[in-house]
């Protein structure tokens, strides 16, 4: 049988202006990022810098990783022990898990066909708890319709967080996904869109809500040395009231990504290019159903997902063994046991799910993930799409094995 041979979570190596930057920072031996000689700013504070002039924004802190960045989100908006949080039924389980580790009780919200949170069903678990918080997951890159979205956290006077792990760059009617919540959370950990092995980066335009997270990071009354956080008089009475829970960024990782988030648009043509050549290939698939794009829309394709609507369980277990057997690890979120990385609500089996999630359970029954890395070319696209057609063939009893 024919393999694909490439892996599907190689990413491309540092390049090397960044691994320069970092041999540099080791050289200095200043890896703290308020470790400074005179004059100079620092990897972590230009990255914090340079991503908010990026994202248009006053306020970025650098963090340990994009789950840390959401627990200082809920954290800084002012969160109380027993909260209700709303969060999509459809996400990774580090935003259940970030609610979680800061005392709020996750209130699962349902998803639509194209697997963004539906936002008829967040006004009803809204009324139904009083959760004054949402997190939003833009899970697997789909932007929901960010209008209906906003209206209903305004009608219900919720303070909205956007995870937006997999919508670095991305936006949704011109404007950068992350700015639309109270905060945005970002991911630089390896499978994101910037590669630091893990990091994370909190965007605000809040000034109290960025004074608390970056005494929460760890900032040691440092927070002059910082670039983009409101100025260091306005810290009074927060400085004193704010618990230190250390997850800062370091100067080598900063360094790693700050050539990296120069590159950012062009990795985005990149992926999309990617993804538009396997997503004409699987629409010549029957019986495979694209997820439908938003108009408004403008995304990274740094994954794809379709849905298998038509097959039955047998069918579906067949088509992804016999992918896996073509060395295409496709993911399926219908699987009984959780396997790598968890993405379906009854496999966190701390939360207690109080509200039926009927398009949850029905939509993730057949839908599957592919990731696209940029080591791939448009050939390997076409390659996947042909292989993937003969493990369909096959699953459906059109063809014989071969
Ligand atoms: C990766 C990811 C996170 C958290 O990122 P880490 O840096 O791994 O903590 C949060 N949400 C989603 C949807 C993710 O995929």
């Amino acid at each position: 049988m024919r393999r694909f041979s490439k892996s599907f979570t190689q990413q491309e190596p540092i390049s090397e202006a960044a691994i320069e930057a970092a041999v540099a920072v080791m050289r200095t031996g200043r890896l703290h990022r308020y470790n400074l000689v005179e004059g100079e700013k620092g990897e972590t504070a230009l990255l914090e810098q340079e991503f908010a002039a990026r994202l248009g924004v006053p306020y970025v802190l650098a963090c340990a990783s994009g789950g840390y960045a959401l627990q200082l989100a809920l954290r800084a908006c002012g969160l109380k022990r027993g909260d209700a949080v709303l969060c999509n039924a459809f996400t990774l389980s580090p935003v259940p898990g970030s609610i979680h580790a800061t005392g709020g009780e996750a209130v699962l919200v349902d998803i639509l066909e194209d697997t963004t949170v539906d936002p008829d069903d967040l006004a009803a678990a809204a009324q139904e708890t009083g959760a004054r918080f949402f997190m939003l997951s833009h899970m697997r890159g789909h932007i929901g319709d960010m209008d209906a979205i906003m209206a209903v956290c305004e009608a219900h006077g919720i303070t909205l967080i956007e995870d937006c792990a997999h919508t670095m760059g991305a936006s949704f009617d011109g404007r950068p996904s992350g700015t639309f919540g109270k905060v945005g959370c970002f991911s630089t950990q390896t499978y994101k869109h910037l590669n630091s092995g893990e990091g994370g980066l909190l965007s605000t335009e809040d000034p109290e809500v960025m004074r608390r997270a970056v005494i929460m990071s760890g900032s040691y009354m440092l927070y002059d040395r910082h670039l983009a956080v409101p100025e260091a008089e306005s810290f009074g009475k927060t400085r004193l009231v704010t618990p230190n829970m250390s997850g800062r960024m370091d100067n080598l990782r900063a360094a790693i990504l700050r050539p990296q988030l120069a590159e950012l648009a062009s990795r985005k043509e990149r992926w999309n290019a990617l993804y538009r050549r396997l997503e004409t290939g699987l629409a010549d698939m029957a019986l495979v159903q694209p997820i439908p794009r938003h108009e408004k829309e403008d995304f990274v394709g740094s994954s794809i997902q379709f849905r298998l609507p038509s097959l039955t369980h047998d069918q579906i277990a067949r088509f992804v063994a016999g992918c896996e057997a073509r060395g295409i690890p496709l993911k399926w979120y219908g699987k009984p046991q959780p396997e790598d990385y968890t993405s379906r609500y009854d496999s966190w089996g701390y939360l207690e799910v109080t509200r039926p999630l009927p398009n949850a359970d029905r939509v993730l029954a057949t839908l599957c993930d592919l990731r696209l890395p940029l080591t791939f070319d448009e050939r390997d696209c076409d390659d996947i799409v042909q292989l993937m057609g003969d493990a369909m063939d096959q699953a459906t009893g059109k063809t014989d094995a071969m």
